[in-house]
């Protein structure tokens, strides 16, 4: 069987689409890279100033020239990874109210349109669904349930979750940085200020006042 060597981290490997992707005009047609080193060489490259922000513009313009394909192309990402999906978006929707929200909406608009008709709910119905679960989420007993059902996904998907909160930390993303916010004010009674609170401003100053605490830390480490 032919080998190949990959570039970057030197290790032969059989040549095949199972270790590398495949590129027309590299040795047996593929991708000079293995498949984990072109992994990290994307998300070293997305994580850098503005690449992400680009990244997303574009994703956002393919993918409304190219509504089949997108539709297409999410259906086979969620397929692969439907696990991950749904524990993460139940985590989310446990402690992100304002993502709850946006999720019931959402549910609401597809019934509405017709095209995904998950329930026959009316106007009024749907706004006391909205209403009671905001009730229900503020009483003691169904926190107590949320967050020990949170708690058992996050323990059945550990390394996915501590990976995802470590990309959240390096990458200062908004979420990580309102929850920092939110909790480091917390015990504080004249200038505490909830997660949903946090406007991009005050986002915008702790990402610059974590960098700077980052590079200071790794100047004297250096
Ligand atoms: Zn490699």
């Amino acid at each position: 069987m032919e080998t190949k060597q990959c570039t970057s981290c030197n290790t032969v490997l059989s040549a095949t689409t199972e270790h590398f992707s495949k590129q027309k005009l590299g040795k047996y047609g593929l991708n000079s890279k293995c498949k984990p080193c072109l992994i990290d060489k994307r998300k070293e490259y997305s994580a850098r100033p503005g690449v992400r922000a680009k990244l997303n513009s574009h994703q956002a313009k393919y993918r409304s020239n190219n509504p089949k394909k997108a539709r297409e192309s999410s259906k086979r990402s969620y397929d692969k990874n439907k696990d991950k999906y749904n524990a993460y978006s139940r985590d989310k929707r446990a402690n992100d109210h304002e993502y709850r929200d946006r999720c019931i909406a959402w549910d609401k608009k597809y019934s509405d349109d017709g095209k995904r008709l998950k329930s026959n709910k009316t106007e009024e119905q749907w706004s006391r669904t909205l209403e009671l679960s905001r009730k229900n989420n503020s009483k003691l007993e169904y926190k107590a349930r949320n967050s020990a059902y949170s708690a058992k996904y996050r323990l059945d998907n550990r390394d996915w979750f501590l990976s995802y909160e470590r990309n959240r930390r390096e990458s200062l993303t908004d979420g990580y940085l309102a929850h920092v916010i939110s909790q480091s004010t917390k015990h504080s009674d004249s200038c505490s200020i909830s997660f949903n609170e946090v406007t991009p401003e005050l986002i915008i100053i702790k990402r610059k006042q974590l960098k700077l605490h980052r590079d200071v830390k790794n100047y004297k480490q250096a």
